[in-house]
């Protein structure tokens, strides 16, 4: 089938951890979600991660502060989950309203707790291709997605729009990691790229990722393509319950035609961030637990 289906495979991964929890005697793997303010959107994605979480068996625990939190306070809750050893995972939901540092708080993360991989520590190993960190899940999703999926990137020329450390960035680096499922040649293309189209036009595997719905036209897309779409976008639909439809990066009716493989929004990369997460938290208690 052309197009990939993320649900599919991240309810794989789902029953697979869900099967490794269930063999755990005591207490099971414990992740603990930080969410300032009522984002509709972050409120969502808390609510599906701790769902997800509760049916693998990796025990939720649920920390809402007022949009008006102080970084002090914010890095106390921090602190004090840092210390508790029965807690293996911290996230912060991203992003924090604007008065607040988020890269700091990432940072203050234990960096063996950081299971969505924004610390410095866990940045860096990616760089340095120590497979004892862990990798933002995001990117890390579109690797699983690849190797399940039997895609290879082996000398593949794989154009990234987008350099977001959450994304675009990570995703550059692991494409290009020397090792299996990598060792690909990687154009990393961003707002202030010139003739795009010329160089997506050349990709093998095109992974957008970006923020803008529907930006990537199926004239930018070699025929044959890999099209990976991360974006998540919501744009206002009257005809829908809820006012607005999600859209990807790219114009899907467009590029499925083109591309031979394509991950459709939603249901492609999506569902993959919060698998992903599932796995670093039983990684995180693992390693704790060792
Ligand atoms: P971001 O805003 O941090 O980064 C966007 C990137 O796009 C920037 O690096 C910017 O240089 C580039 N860009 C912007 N306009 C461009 C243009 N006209 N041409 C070329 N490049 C351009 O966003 P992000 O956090 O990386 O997220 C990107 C998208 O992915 C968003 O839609 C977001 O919702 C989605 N996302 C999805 C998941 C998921 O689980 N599927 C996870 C994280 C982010």
């Amino acid at each position: 089938m052309k197009a990939i289906n993320g649900k599919q495979i991240a309810s794989d991964i789902v029953d697979e951890l869900t099967a490794k929890t269930a063999s755990i005697q005591g207490p099971k793997p414990c992740i603990a979600f930080i969410r300032v303010g009522e984002d509709p959107a972050s409120v969502s994605y808390v609510r599906g991660k701790n769902r997800t979480a509760e049916k693998i068996g990796i025990t939720p625990l649920l920390f809402a502060f007022e949009d008006s939190i102080s970084q002090e306070t914010l890095d106390a809750k921090i602190d004090e989950l840092n210390a508790d050893a029965s807690v293996n995972g911290i996230l912060i939901q991203s992003p924090l309203p604007s008065h607040l540092d988020e890269q700091s708080a990432f940072n203050r993360i234990d960096p063996n707790k950081d299971v969505d991989g924004f610390h410095v520590i866990n940045a860096g190993r990616v760089v340095q291709e120590d497979s004892a960190g862990f990798v933002s899940c995001t990117p890390a999703g579109i690797i699983e997605i690849c190797q399940r999926e039997g895609i290879s990137l082996e000398g593949k020329h794989v154009v990234v729009i987008g350099r977001s450390l959450i994304v675009g960035k990570t995703f550059a680096l692991l494409a290009m990691q020397n090792g299996p499922q990598a060792n690909a040649t990687v154009t990393v293309c961003h707002s202030r790229t010139r003739n795009l189209k010329e160089i997506t036009r050349q990709a093998d595997v095109l992974v957008a990722a970006i923020g803008r719905p529907e930006m990537v036209t199926g004239d930018m897309i070699k025929d044959g393509a890999v099209v990976i779409d991360v974006g998540i976008n919501r744009v206002e639909d009257a005809s829908k319950k809820k006012g607005y439809k999600l859209v990807g990066d790219v114009n899907f009716a467009e590029a499925e035609p083109i591309a031979s493989r394509i991950t459709p929004v939603p249901g492609g990369v999506g569902p993959m961030t919060v698998a992903m997460l599932m796995k670093n938290t039983v990684k995180a208690y693992e390693l704790q637990n060792s």
